[in-house]
């Protein structure tokens, strides 16, 4: 089989240093507080996280932003060979109550997810058209998922970052980034994202980890 060609709508030269600045500042109203590029081939894809999805995870077939309704790992390095950019998207909050299934973690979660989309449309709007999200943790837009029924949000549906089998930890190390777990509800933590340009992926890993 023929090696697959990316071809970028706009250029490689990906997204300006003004449009990222653009998307920086309409990202702070949703807690962001810087946004780095970074090529593709730096998220690391691994079966063990498909894994942890599927057995000790209550979320697994109850969402459709979670396995089995999401890609299986094959299919999830096919579609990132499609793309050739990313950005990640880094932020920081204090949500004691993360550890906890509350409306306070659901008021946090809504806002990092509907962040990440507007940020995605800001992208599409401006040629990249390939632009997709990827959310931490799985959907909240309702209390409680419709899945197996039809989504009621369909425009806003993404997959989470760990349905996509993506190795945080990995990925952020191959980033240049040392992370460690957050084991305290009382722990202050960062969270990254990952938000694509040129012919872009849109991923946000909006995770607890504390530098
Ligand atoms: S919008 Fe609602 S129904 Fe759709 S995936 Fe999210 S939680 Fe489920």
């Amino acid at each position: 089989m023929s090696e697959q060609k990316v071809v970028p709508f706009k250029t490689n030269a990906g997204v300006s240093h003004a449009l990222t600045e653009r998307l920086l500042q309409k990202g702070r109203d949703y807690g962001l507080t810087a946004i780095f590029p970074f090529g593709i081939e730096k998220i690391v894809v691994a079966e063990w996280v498909h894994l942890k999805c599927r057995y000790g995870c209550s979320r697994y077939n109850t969402n459709w932003c979670c396995p089995p309704a999401t890609p299986n790992p094959d299919k999830v390095r096919a579609i990132l060979s499609e793309y050739a950019t990313a950005l990640l998207l880094v932020g920081s909050k204090s949500c004691a109550d993360f550890y906890l299934d509350n409306g306070h973690k659901r008021i946090a979660q809504v806002r990092c997810w509907k962040g990440t989309i507007l940020l995605e449309r800001m992208l599409f709007l401006r040629g990249y058209y390939k632009a997709f999200s990827l959310v931490g943790e799985c959907c909240a837009l309702c209390k409680t998922c419709a899945y197996p029924e039809d989504c009621r949000f369909p425009q806003e549906k993404r997959p989470s970052v760990e349905s996509f089998s993506i190795d945080v930890i990995g990925t952020l190390k191959n980033l240049g980034t040392t992370t460690t777990v957050s084991t305290q509800t009382c722990e202050a933590f960062s969270y990254y994202g990952l938000e694509s340009r040129g012919e872009l992926l849109t991923v946000i890993l909006d995770k607890i980890y504390q530098e």
